[in-house]
C-alpha cells in the first residue's frame, strides 16, 4: 500500500506551482487566482470586467468547477480564451490541474490569466497554483462575519472585491465594519466595493487589474 501523507502532497503541489511559475515567467504573464464562495459573483465580476476592458486587456481564463461547464460557456460568449477545469468532486483547484490547463491557453497572445477557483471560501486559499495574486470575492449578501470566520483567504489576498453593492440596502452587511476587519487582517489589502449590475465601483477594480499586467514584463532593452 502506498501512503501519501499530507506533507508529501503539499510538497508535490509546491513543486508543481513552481513549474507553473517558470512557464508563466517565460511569457511575462501575471495570474490572478479568484477565490470566493458559491454565488459570490465571481463569474459575473469577470463577465463585466471583460466587457468593460474590451480590447485593452486580452484575458485568458481558467474556469474551475466541480462538474459543469456553465461558467466557461458564459465567458466564451464574450470572445475570450477559456479553458474549463472540472475537478470531479474536489472542492479546490491545485497546481497540477492548473499546470494541465495553462498550455491550453494561447499564452503568447493574452495579457492576463485569471483563474476562477471552485466556489469555496476555505481550502482554495491553502493551495498555491503558481499564481501571482489572490483576489478574494465576497458579496454583501453573504454577511459581514465572513472575514472573521474565514480569515486565511482575506489574509493571503492582495485585493478583495465586495460584490452586489446594489443589494446593500436590503442586507445587514456593515461595509465600514467589514473594511475595519479586513484592514486588521491584512493592512495592505485593496478593497473594491462593486456592483457588476450597475457598474458602480467597476472602474476602480478594472484599473487595478490593468495595473497588475506589467508586473512581470521585462523592461524594454535600451540598445
Ligand atoms: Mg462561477
Ligand atoms: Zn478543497
Amino acid at each position: 500500500m502506498k501512503v501519501f501523507v499530507v506533507e508529501d502532497l503539499r510538497a508535490a503541489n509546491e513543486e508543481m506551482a513552481r513549474e507553473n511559475r517558470r512557464l508563466l515567467e517565460r511569457y511575462g504573464l501575471v495570474v490572478v487566482n479568484l477565490i470566493g464562495g458559491p454565488g459570490s459573483g465571481k463569474t459575473t465580476l469577470l463577465e463585466k470586467s471583460i466587457a468593460m476592458l474590451g480590447d485593452r486587456l486580452r484575458f485568458g481564463i481558467i474556469e474551475g468547477d466541480i462538474y459543469t461547464t456553465r461558467d466557461a460557456a458564459r465567458l466564451e460568449k464574450l470572445g475570450v480564451e477559456v479553458v474549463q477545469l472540472n475537478t470531479a468532486g474536489a472542492c479546490h483547484l491545485d497546481a497540477a490541474m492548473v499546470g494541465k490547463a495553462l498550455p491550453e491557453l494561447p499564452l503568447a497572445s493574452v495579457d492576463l490569466v485569471v483563474v476562477e477557483n471552485v466556489g469555496n471560501l476555505v481550502c482554495p486559499a491553502e493551495f498555491d497554483l503558481g499564481e501571482d495574486l489572490k483576489v478574494a470575492v465576497l458579496s454583501v449578501t453573504e454577511g459581514s462575519d465572513k472575514p472573521a470566520k474565514y480569515p486565511l483567504v482575506f489574509h493571503e489576498a492582495k485585493a478583495c472585491v465586495l460584490t452586489k453593492l446594489d443589494l446593500l440596502p436590503y442586507t445587514d452587511f456593515d461595509l465600514e465594519a467589514v473594511r475595519g476587519e479586513l484592514a486588521a487582517l491584512n493592512p495592505a489589502l485593496e478593497v473594491f466595493p462593486v456592483s457588476a449590475r450597475t457598474g458602480e465601483g467597476m472602474g476602480a477594480w478594472c484599473q487595478w487589474l490593468l495595473r497588475q499586467v506589467p508586473r512581470k514584463r521585462q523592461p524594454a532593452s535600451g540598445c
